[in-house]
């Protein structure tokens, strides 16, 4: 029988993180301001969603719990929790922009169709073609010491991917660092991300300098908007480019496919807008020949399972994931269990829908203001 959607919760939280994160483009310290969302139904069943935004992708926790508690409150309410595309496609007719809010109400109602079959949300996407995801972890400390010792504790742990943040400090000093975490954990793959960081006149000639360096790939090393230069690098360079900023949506990854602006591309629900969205990129990335890499914002453990469920689905999101913020820089999440992480990989969760519960003690502790 139909049900429908009878509530939405939206709580503002901020989250206190046990370490500094810079990213060039903006820097993260003591917490991040997080979404968590509970679409209920009238047949009692309670979908969970969380979103993360961070300014320089566009939205902050305000505005996204705002785009939810406004336009997409009205077009959810009354709606059929199981019509996920139609609810998708209502969501993007009412509100233009704000992926962030919609990946927050999508992944609710796959945990709440999951819920109702019984099945895993992957089992709904086609079923798993992996049971773990390789975990990279970001060296992003202003103290590097700290992390070049954490680099280690966590290749003893099996982590084989490091993703050094490149590009805020001293061209010497990027290429000191990639030296070093080479030499202290030598068997790993190491990869950079500009964030956007290098102007398009330098770049050629900064990553030039580092194409003899091995990386796995050269992440954004210009801003948005310059994608001939980014075309021009992924031709020029033997090391392959990863457009993360400049790609956001299936129709953004159809123009990158086009102009060959990259050779491989980062997804993220958050910019997406939704695991329908991110796969419809990941298929036209996929039709390109460009395999796709599990980006992230800031997100604890409800949004990177619903993540990691579409990446469990989707052969050709073959790159790995960093979702490492539950695990390794929030404080504590605020689900029951502790984000599923062993031997350097994410396991995929196996429970009806996301696979996740809520800690309700540590979100009213975190709990900043709360709608609906
Ligand atoms: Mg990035």
């Amino acid at each position: 029988m139909t049900d429908r959607i009878t509530r939405l919760r939206i709580t503002r939280i901020d989250s206190a993180i046990g370490m500094v994160r810079a990213h060039g483009s903006g820097a993260i310290a003591r917490h991040v301001g997080r979404v968590i969302l509970r679409i209920e139904t009238a047949d009692g069943v309670v979908g969970l969603g969380e979103a993360a935004p961070w300014a320089p992708f566009g939205n902050t926790a305000d505005t996204t719990a705002a785009a939810l508690d406004g336009p997409l409150r009205a077009v959810l309410i009354g709606a059929d929790p199981a019509r996920i595309a139609a609810a998708a496609e209502a969501m993007d007719h009412e509100l233009m922009g704000h992926p962030e809010a919609k990946a927050a109400a999508e992944m609710a109602l796959w945990d709440i169709a999951g819920k109702r079959a019984g099945l895993p949300v992957h089992a709904l996407l086609g079923g798993a073609v992996r049971e773990t995801i390789p975990l990279s972890f970001s060296i992003a400390d202003p103290d590097f010491a700290a992390d070049l010792d954490r680099a280690q504790v966590f290749a003893a742990e099996g982590i084989r991917l490091f993703k050094v943040k490149t590009g805020f400090t001293s061209e010497a000093e990027d290429r000191r660092r990639l030296e070093a975490l080479r030499e202290a954990v030598p068997d790993v793959e190491l990869r950079a991300d500009y964030n956007q960081g290098l102007a398009p006149a330098e770049a050629m000639r900064v990553c030039r300098a580092l194409d003899d360096f091995g990386l796995g790939f050269i992440e954004q090393p210009i801003p948005r908007g310059h994608e001939t230069v980014l075309a021009a690098l992924s031709a020029a360079l033997a090391t392959p480019v990863l457009a993360d900023e400049s790609v956001y949506s299936a129709n953004e990854m159809l123009a990158c496919a086009r102009g060959a602006w990259a050779d491989c591309v980062s997804i993220k629900l958050m910019k997406a807008g939704g695991i329908l969205a991110g796969r419809a990129a990941d298929a036209v990335a996929a039709a390109a020949g460009m395999p796709t890499y599990g980006g992230t914002l800031w997100e604890g453990g409800i949004a990177l399972s619903a993540a990691a469920h579409m990446i469990a689905a989707s052969p050709n999101m073959s790159l790995g994931c960093e979702f490492y913020m539950p695990r390794f820089v929030l404080a504590r999440d605020i689900t029951a269990e502790p984000f599923p992480y062993e031997g350097g990989a994410v396991r995929v969760p196996t429970g009806p829908g996301l696979g996740v519960m809520l800690d309700e003690h540590a979100l009213a502790a975190e709990t900043v203001a709360e709608r609906g």
